[in-house]
């Protein structure tokens, strides 16, 4: 089972129409402006996207408030069962979806296959969840009313997503949004429009076969500019983008200049804190497959450890001895470890940070380098490395996207390391080795950790869909997936109910006429 089989599988073409409203495909930029989607794996081409212009955009957007007029109304149960057809269907087409994301991605075949499980069990969730939009109901002031809270659903809901995760993301947001009663619009990252393709093909088939109107699942094509169409457009009242800070900061303020809602999931510098309790073992692990898996290009990678300077060197002998068992090279062969970075774009900014770091005065102790030759044509793999480095160097404040990682050394008590993993802007994960009780409790109190994810004896890398998923400061503060992460698709609606004869005032006030 190769790769074109499962293009064949997923309905990828050559060429695809990168604008479609369900069944329905098309294109009409006059320009013909393409995007070319080359594997990182081995730089060949994989397939054309047509991109989407604003005429497409438009008969999108018509489409999609037309479609949410009927969607809307069906009982959440209902739009659960439909949820439920399609994480059945991704079952089916796990294999191939798996595959094309470690292809169009680089990611690992094993990883490609988590990230579609992400999305069957985000489905599971959503249609459980179908059954429970609980509002509350609270007692009235007022003799003879009645107070509860319901929510509704919102409307078009913009998804722009990030490629290091090309299918999963849509998933937890798609999934939660159409239980709600939404309609979404996507655009995947211009770096992985293909998997966008596949899916876009799951999510038709099941809305054809339940006779549903087009539009309620949506995708556009294109780069940032396509993008805008969508932060700009009074009709989506929420934009969920993840990617970088840089791009959350300008969607976050076109989507605030007409006061529409964002739910921003941005980069992140996560840390491991190393204390003299620590399990060895159990942090080399963490920390290794934090720092290199998905090439060091997980929103949730660890990017730096902390470590208490009695145990300092023994653990930087672990680390090192292990990074020398790496194997890097294709994804798709389970044998590796590491496969390529995104693109050449991705192995120049992992160059310049490796640069960086040693005119700040840190110290290369695991070296990195770009591979060239046979398995290595396109320019894309890169070896995992390791520099020390202090915490205040503008390197290590900043999230390199690649398996580039820190080590830094703290003196004292837990209180100091948790100072240095708070230092900088970002706020998505973070982790404690310890079995020191009062330390792990601390990191976790409201004194310890001030990230979205703290993790005691787990390292900062994945989630489960369980649980809430996002971060603090420039991470952008939005939660999604579990718990109660759903609230975010819907308005919510106060209501007080009189069902006497009388029509007395809040707050004791009288008018008498
Ligand atoms: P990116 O910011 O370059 O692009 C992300 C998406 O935003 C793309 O679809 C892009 O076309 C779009 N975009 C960019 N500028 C835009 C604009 N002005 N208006 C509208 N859309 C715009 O990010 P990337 O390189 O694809 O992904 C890597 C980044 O994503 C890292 O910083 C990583 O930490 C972050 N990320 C965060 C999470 C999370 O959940 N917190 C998850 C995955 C990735």
């Amino acid at each position: 089972f190769g790769i074109h089989d499962a293009l064949k599988t997923l309905g990828v073409q050559n060429i695809n129409e990168g604008t479609s409203t369900g069944s329905n495909q098309f294109s009409h930029n006059d320009d013909g402006v393409v995007i070319e989607s080359f594997s990182p794996v081995d730089g060949q081409l994989i397939g054309k996207v047509k991109t989407t212009s604003q005429a497409d955009f438009d008969v999108v957007m018509q489409t999609a408030t037309t479609a949410f007029k009927t969607w809307r109304t069906m009982p959440a149960p209902q739009r659960g069962e439909i949820v439920r057809q399609f994480g059945d269907k991704l079952r089916e087409k796990k294999e191939a979806l798996g595959k094309l994301v470690s292809y169009e991605m680089g990611k690992s075949y094993q990883e490609g296959l988590g990230e579609v499980q992400e999305m069957i069990d985000i489905c599971d969730f959503a249609v459980g969840l179908s059954r429970q939009l609980h509002g509350l109901t609270m007692h009235s002031e007022r003799p003879g009313h009645r107070m509860y809270e319901q929510y509704h659903a919102l409307g078009v809901v913009g998804i722009i997503s990030a490629f290091n995760f090309p299918v999963a993301v849509w998933a937890w947001n798609t999934a939660l949004a159409w239980i709600c009663g939404d309609v979404c619009v996507w655009k995947p990252s211009e770096k992985t429009p293909l998997c966008g393709i596949a899916c876009q093909n799951i999510a038709a088939e099941v809305f054809a076969k339940n006779n549903l109107p087009e539009g309620i699942s949506c995708l556009i094509n294109g780069d940032y500019k396509v993008g805008e169409f969508m932060t700009k457009d009074k009709r989506i009242p929420l934009i969920s983008a993840t990617g970088s800070t840089r791009m959350g900061k300008i969607v976050a303020q076109e989507v605030a200049g007409r006061l529409g809602k964002t739910l921003l999931e941005l980069g992140g510098n996560n840390a491991i804190i190393v204390t003299p309790d620590a399990d060895i073992k159990m942090t080399v692990i963490g920390a290794v497959f934090g720092a290199v898996g998905t090439c060091g290009q997980r929103c949730t990678s660890t990017r730096r450890l902390i470590i208490h300077e009695d145990i300092y060197d023994k653990v930087k002998t672990a680390i090192v001895d292990a990074y020398k068992q790496l194997r890097i090279g294709n994804p798709l062969d389970e044998n590796n470890h590491v496969g390529p970075l995104i693109d050449t774009d991705a192995v120049n900014m992992y160059n310049s940070a490796l640069e960086k770091v040693v005119e700040e005065g840190g110290e290369i102790i695991v070296e990195g380098g770009v591979l060239s030759g046979v398995g290595f044509e396109s320019g894309c793999y890169v070896k995992p490395a390791i520099a020390e480095a202090k915490p205040n160097f503008k390197i290590v404040q900043h999230e390199t996207f690649a398996p580039v990682l820190y080590l830094l050394k703290y003196s004292g008590d837990v209180e100091n390391a948790i100072d240095i993993q708070n230092e900088v802007a970002q706020g998505l994960s973070s982790a404690i080795m310890t079995n020191n009780l009062r330390e792990a409790e601390r990191f976790l109190s409201v004194q310890g950790s001030d990230c979205g994810i703290a993790n005691v004896n787990i390292g900062t890398s994945g989630a489960e869909i369980g649980g809430a998923f996002g971060g603090e400061k420039d991470t952008g503060g939005g939660r999604e997936s579990g718990s109660d992460a759903w609230k975010v698709y819907m308005r919510r609606q106060t209501n007080t109910i009189n069902y006497t004869t009388e029509l007395p005032l809040s707050q004791g006030i009288k008018f008498e006429l």
